[in-house]
């Protein structure tokens, strides 16, 4: 789960990582009580707006901006908010936003008297440990540092049985090129940092930029935090952050229906059971010269509940031009899903208006493929993989 600058922050700031702080704001009115809030309790007297969207890239599509009073915050919080936010992240219509941070400046006295590093903390599947990447280029994007000046990154494995020693912290503060306070504020940001990482089942968190202000602070001006969905069961707090407006509305309507769902670029829609069957049936496809159009993994019981539910999300992609359904039948029977195929496809009537090809194995079927075949109704039947593959391939030409 993806969450918005302002949430992250305050889940870095509940484990004692210090940040930029800020005010969310829904309106300019809201924006100008969280300014003068702000004054009150940090003395601040500039103030920086900022786009709250799942996307990065803001400040390089207008979505950040410095005001210099309360007459600046509320005419750019009212032109930012409600504004389709286009950014190298997004898509070229840009993403609507619907409220704005009202931070703190911390660049004071000016840009020039600070510094700005990368870090984020992430999981390295390969070595199964936690890993902290950074970087003296901060600020910018980092996939670029990493292309042009790959030896500006540096990378420190924490062991997670061990956790991170205090040694690994001064290595990085090292590396920064900090000394004095700044390193010592290092050493403390690096240490919150990682224990907020473990402690909050993160999966991702991206800090970009960590500021050095001009007083030698070192604070998180940014925040990208991924929580890992497995773990929310243990962070009701959390869970509750979810902002569906973000997310795909395909994809939320397949969760809500228990169905694991993700939506794709292609024209062929596909059902199927089990994960690796889904991904080996996505590369079928793609060997038919197609595309897929969405990974969808029904589960075990694919009754004709569930199948017509699957369709109706499969359908609402307007690119889909096929679906193929994949089935395996090893506890669930062929006959029972194709029963439950044939009934969807009753029930939904027009609804259904490209060809289904359906590939039935395991358990019964044989008998699944005659009772597809005796329907009446526009389906294919497959039993074979490839049989499968050249009835996609004939239905997309
Ligand atoms: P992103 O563009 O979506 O990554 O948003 P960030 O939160 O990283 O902000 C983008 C840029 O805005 C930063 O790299 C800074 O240059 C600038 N910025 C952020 N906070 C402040 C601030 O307090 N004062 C000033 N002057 N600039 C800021
Ligand atoms: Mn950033």
């Amino acid at each position: 789960m993806n969450l918005h600058e302002y949430q992250g922050k305050e889940i870095l700031a509940s484990f004692g990582v210090k940040v930029q702080r800020g005010i969310v704001a829904h309106n300019p009115q809201e924006a100008v009580a969280g300014a003068k809030q702000l004054t009150e309790e940090t003395g601040t007297g500039w103030h920086v707006i900022k786009a709250q969207i799942h996307a990065g890239g803001r400040g390089k599509g207008g979505g950040v901006k410095l005001a210099k009073n309360l007459k600046e915050v509320e005419d750019i919080a009212d032109q930012i908010i409600g504004m389709d936010l286009v950014t190298p992240q997004t898509s070229k219509e840009g993403k609507r936003v619907h409220q704005v941070l009202v931070a703190e400046d911390v660049y004071y006295p000016g840009p020039s008297e600070t510094s700005e590093f990368y870090m984020s903390v992430l999981l390295d599947r390969s070595k199964g440990r936690n890993m902290i990447m950074y970087s003296t280029e901060g600020g910018m994007d980092i996939e670029e540092v990493a292309e042009k000046t790959p030896h500006l990154i540096f990378n420190e494995e924490v062991d997670p049985a061990i956790g991170l020693m205090p040694f690994q912290a001064r290595r990085i503060a090292f590396n920064l090129g900090l000394s004095g306070n700044a390193f010592k504020e290092m050493v403390k940001f690096v240490s919150s940092l990682y224990t907020a990482y473990v402690k909050s089942d993160a999966s991702l968190f991206e800090i970009n930029p960590v500021l050095k202000t001009s007083d030698d602070k070192i604070l998180a001006v940014d925040a990208k935090v991924t929580i890992d969905d497995n773990a929310l069961y243990r962070h009701a707090d959390y869970a509750e952050m979810r902002d569906l407006r973000e997310e795909d509305p395909i994809e939320v309507e397949a969760k809500a229906a228990g169905l694991n769902f993700v939506n794709l670029d292609g024209n062929v829609g596909c059902m199927v059971n089990g994960a690796g069957l889904a991904m080996a049936t996505m590369d079928l496809i793609k060997m038919a010269g197609g595309a897929p159009a969405n990974f969808l993994d029904v589960g075990g019981t694919a009754d004709a509940k569930r199948v017509e539910t699957a369709f109706r999300i499969i359908l609402k992609d307007t690119n889909v031009k096929a679906i193929l359904v994949n089935i395996f039948g090893g506890i669930v029977r062929c006959d029972r899903v194709a029963q439950g195929i044939v009934d969807a496809y009753k029930n939904m009537g027009d609804a259904i208006n490209v060809p289904i090809i359906v590939r039935l194995q395991g358990t019964n079927a044989e008998i699944a493929k005659e009772l597809i075949d005796n329907s009446g109704l526009a389906v294919h039947s497959a039993i074979e993989f490839q049989e499968a593959a050249d009835k996609v391939q004939e239905v997309l030409k």
